[in-house]
């Protein structure tokens, strides 16, 4: 049986579902836009300027790299790994339009901040290696930049799962499944959406590429940490349960039971439309 896109689940409704199951049916099913949340002009572009930037952002550090020598201090690395990221920033902004000169120079040195400290806890990391092995920088660079796959489209029918990944690492032949968050982390270990999409990535990396994926990473882009996901047998249960619920709620479009959690109805672009339909008292 050929599977339609509409049988495909996509791995970002996972993150919608464990938000609230009713708010992926109505977007679903009452085709209803989803209405921005108020945000502020900077944090708007913020997310969206930065996720642009990351690439060209890690090929400036990579370039850089190559001229950092184990005779560094930390913050010597720190100031050559940086070196052309204003730059690439204020290029990065002009395609973009703004009211007023304040809201870009808001933009520009939170943007800035940000890139600094990632680029800090890099030169950190480096100039440790450097002094505890005797790496060179170009195979620093193999083993921190390793080969691997941007924004890979995957899709598998017999699993009925489609999804755009983040990255896929390389290394010594295993595959990583990389996805990079711009939200702040929980105390330990990663979000449970989060580690259930980097499960279904797993899985789809195993069918794509005949291969078995036992760990993957969230990136934690704005305070630079990577956490890991081990894919054992509980985590590809959770998500075959989830997956089925959420093929239920897409597929089937049956009306899932609402657990009303003030907090997340105060943010969420339907809250007017519950309001008016359950009792949030
Ligand atoms: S307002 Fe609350 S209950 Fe309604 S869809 Fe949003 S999160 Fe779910």
């Amino acid at each position: 049986m050929e599977i339609s896109d509409k049988m495909t689940i996509k791995v970002s409704s996972i993150n919608e579902y464990l938000y609230c199951p009713l708010k992926l049916y109505l977007r679903n099913h009452l085709e209803l836009e989803e209405i921005e949340n108020e945000q502020t002009f900077e944090n708007k572009n913020y997310n969206k300027i930065l996720s642009q930037l990351n690439n060209d952002f890690r090929d400036i550090l990579r370039r850089n790299l190559m001229n950092v020598n184990k005779d560094m201090s930390a913050a010597q690395i720190s100031e050559t790994l940086f070196n052309d990221v204003p730059y690439l920033l204020k290029k990065s902004l002009e395609n973009y339009e703004f009211t007023d000169d304040n809201d870009k120079n808001l933009l520009f040195n939170e943007l800035e901040k940000d890139l600094k400290v990632e680029n800090t806890i890099l030169a950190l990391k480096i100039h440790r290696i450097l002094i505890k092995t005797k790496k060179d920088a170009r195979q620093i660079v193999e083993m921190i930049f390793p080969p691997s796959l941007q924004s890979y489209l995957m899709r598998d029918k017999s699993l009925e799962i489609s999804g755009n990944i983040d990255k896929i690492e390389i290394v010594n032949g295993k595959y990583y499944p990389i996805s990079r968050k711009l939200k702040n982390p929980p105390i330990r270990g990663v979000w449970d959406s989060d580690a259930l999409e980097i499960a279904a990535y797993g899985l789809l990396i195993e069918r794509e590429f005949d291969t078995e994926v036992m760990v993957g990473f969230v990136d934690y882009e704005r305070l630079g940490d990577r956490r890991p996901v081990v894919i054992d047998s509980d985590l590809r249960e959770g998500l075959f349960i989830v997956i089925d619920a959420i093929r239920e709620i897409i597929n089937l479009g049956d009306l899932p039971e609402v657990n009303i959690n003030p907090k997340k109805c105060e943010k969420c672009s339907y809250m007017e439309i519950c309001n008016q339909n359950l009792d949030f008292s």
